[in-house]
């Protein structure tokens, strides 16, 4: 029997990354966008996303190994670069990195505590003043050539891509489903919703908070110093934990960030404005920690993260509709899995992941 035929709404990272595997597999796939192929109005685009295996829980640590390798088979077949491995250090009082290393330990992950000597020496550009953990396998992936690559390889596979084309509603029947965007109506046998902060009014989900975000790149002061990812875990003078500062070398200059903050938006109605205060927190963070970048040079972006870094993702599937959202802030290393896991659920061959299915968020939210 012929593979059923697939409309994939959003073509972001997991979007792109589902019609590719589902294409290669020999599914007819039709990508509905309501933007361009690559655009700035999702959480996909730039130029920079840790790929990371330190989580505090195995069961993430261990769906990060699962996807690493991933990364470094895309890396080979293909010239433009797609990921870097840099390694990457969680760093800050070892009481808050304690739970990353038992996990790790749980899940067999490789990593190396450090002194703050050691990894001053191998890191010049960061300060360190308490533990080091640092982890060998963690690296960069590169989104805007990922998406280019992805779609690439699913159009060469058959896969029909519709930009500028926003889905209004998503109808299921039993001899397959219809998809409104605007005056059109396309149908298939099944329909895979990869809408990021979207996907709730499509799929269904409990609502998600739309949150935008605003890192900016700094310029080294020496070009050739070596840089790991990062995340800086910090407290207070109190012993109260501050939200995590993070950071990872781009081609764009040294990317740095807070994780938490941000201001809840509109996705289809935001202003893109950079807040000033988070310029200057970014900037004082930069003159005290981060010796090997140029505070001044800081320049400002901002994107859409989903939901909450406590929750976990949605990657289900009921009658016709499979989803795949909820990625947050960290869902970006994970990208081919993702695929490769809307596609199990889409042919039958795979349960959905129990911590994954929409009835265990429905309980938890
Ligand atoms: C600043 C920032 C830093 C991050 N850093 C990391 C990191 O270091 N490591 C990591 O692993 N992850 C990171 N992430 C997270 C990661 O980038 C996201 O989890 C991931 O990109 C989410 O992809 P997505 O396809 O679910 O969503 P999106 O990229 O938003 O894609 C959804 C697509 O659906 C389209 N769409 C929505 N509604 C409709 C509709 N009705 N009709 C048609 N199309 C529609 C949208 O236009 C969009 O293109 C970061 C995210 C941000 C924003």
């Amino acid at each position: 029997m012929a593979p059923p035929s697939v409309i994939v709404v959003g073509g972001g990272a997991m979007g792109s990354s589902a019609a590719c595997e589902l294409a290669r597999r020999g599914h007819p796939v039709t990508v509905l966008e309501q933007h361009d192929m690559q655009h700035a109005r999702g959480s996909s685009h730039g130029s920079s996303r840790i790929v990371r295996l330190a989580y505090a829980d195995p069961f993430y640590v261990r769906l990060a190994m699962t996807a690493r390798p991933d990364w470094d088979e895309l890396q080979r077949h293909n010239d433009v670069e797609v990921f870097r491995r840099t390694g990457g250090v969680d760093h800050g009082p070892r009481e808050l990195l304690e739970p990353f290393a038992a996990a790790m330990d749980a899940a067999g992950a490789a990593y190396e505590w450090l002194t703050p000597g050691e990894a001053s020496r191998r890191w010049p550009g960061l300060r360190f003043d308490e533990a080091v953990l640092f982890q060998p396998d963690a690296g960069v992936a590169h989104p805007d050539n990922t998406l280019a690559i992805l779609q690439r390889d699913a159009r060469a596979h058959g896969a029909q891509w519709h930009p500028h084309t926003r889905v209004d509603g998503i109808n299921q029947s039993t001899d397959g489903v219809s998809v409104v965007a605007g005056d059109r109506t396309f149908t298939a046998d099944q329909v895979v919703v990869t809408a990021g902060v979207w996907s709730h009014r499509l799929a269904g989900l409990p609502a998600d908070d739309a949150i935008q975000v605003q890192p900016a790149h700094f310029v080294p002061v020496d070009s050739e110093s070596p840089w790991p990812t990062f995340i800086h875990r910090r407290t207070d003078e109190r012993g109260r934990e501050l939200p995590e500062a993070y950071g990872l070398p781009s081609p764009d200059g040294v990317k740095v960030g807070f994780h938490g903050g941000g201001k809840l938006v509109d996705p289809d109605d935001r202003d893109f404005a950079v807040v000033d205060e988070e310029v200057a927190d970014l900037r004082a963070y930069v003159g005290q920690w981060l010796p090997g970048l140029d505070p001044a040079t800081l320049e400002p972006g901002t994107c859409l993260y989903g939901g909450l870094a406590e929750d976990d993702f949605i990657i289900d599937r009921t009658d016709r509709l499979t989803v795949a959202a909820g990625f947050s802030g960290h869902g970006f290393k994970f990208v081919p899995l993702v695929g490769r896991m809307v596609a199990d659920l889409v042919a039958g061959t795979a349960q959905p992941e129990p911590r994954f299915t929409i009835s265990a968020h429905r309980t938890t939210t």
